[in-house]
């Protein structure tokens, strides 16, 4: 478990103030899953990366910050009505109501990134169909983000990984597929790379939708 530090903070929409809990960065022991989330034991303060503001229902990394726009985008009748949304578990709420801020500002990859969250958050809660819904949710922010020039990763590969992984966990195999063929036709893709890649076909061929880390593909390779 992380560290966590109480912070009393000033919301920028509406002014209220509120205790937040912020986790003190550190690093994992545990190497990350397939699709980035990061190992033990910085793996449970993912909740502590999005922050609530109990009045306005402003949801943010930080909320004391608020870029222009936000104030107005946050109090429409249809932000306050999905962050009512009791359909997901409410940290992944929160999480969702963060991306949809962020695709309003125009920052699709990031949002992306704030769904995928969401999505970590109903598999913590064991909500197999609501984390897929947040999953494809990310898949189409960051369609819009590569529509846009948004980079999502640092490569192409690795863009095609971390989309591979997600179709796979949403059991969208032909999707799957494509991605890790796609990614396997990237020029200077490192090994371990090419190995995630075969890792991916072999769980796509056994249908298996299941979690998978990093870990697999060290104890894979050869000494
Ligand atoms: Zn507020």
């Amino acid at each position: 478990m992380s560290k966590l530090r109480p912070a009393r903070l000033r919301c920028a929409v509406c002014t209220a103030t509120s205790e937040q809990l912020i986790a003190e960065s550190e690093s994992s022991f545990e190497p990350p899953d397939f699709d980035t989330r990061p190992g033990k034991p910085s793996r449970s303060s993912i909740i502590y990366w999005v922050q609530s503001c109990p009045d306005c229902g402003y949801c943010a990394h930080d909320i004391s910050v608020a870029g222009e726009g936000t104030g107005e985008y946050v109090r429409h009748p249809l932000y306050q009505a999905f962050r009512g949304n009791r359909n997901f578990p409410p940290k992944a709420t929160e999480f969702l109501c963060y991306a949809m801020i962020l695709e309003n500002s125009g920052l699709f990859s990031d949002a992306g990134w704030t769904a995928l969250h969401a999505a970590w958050v109903c598999d913590d809660a064991k909500n197999a169909d609501m984390a897929a819904n947040c999953r494809r949710r990310a898949i189409d922010l960051w369609k819009e983000a590569k529509r846009n020039g948004q980079a999502i990763m640092d490569n192409d590969f690795e863009e095609f990984a971390l989309v591979c992984d997600i179709h796979r966990r949403c059991q969208e195999w032909e999707e799957a597929r494509t991605a890790a063929n796609e990614g396997l036709e990237c020029d200077n893709r490192p090994p371990i790379v090419e190995a995630l890649f075969r890792r991916e076909l072999a769980l796509i061929d056994r249908r298996d939708a299941g979690l998978h880390n990093m870990a697999e593909l060290r104890a894979a390779r050869p000494a």
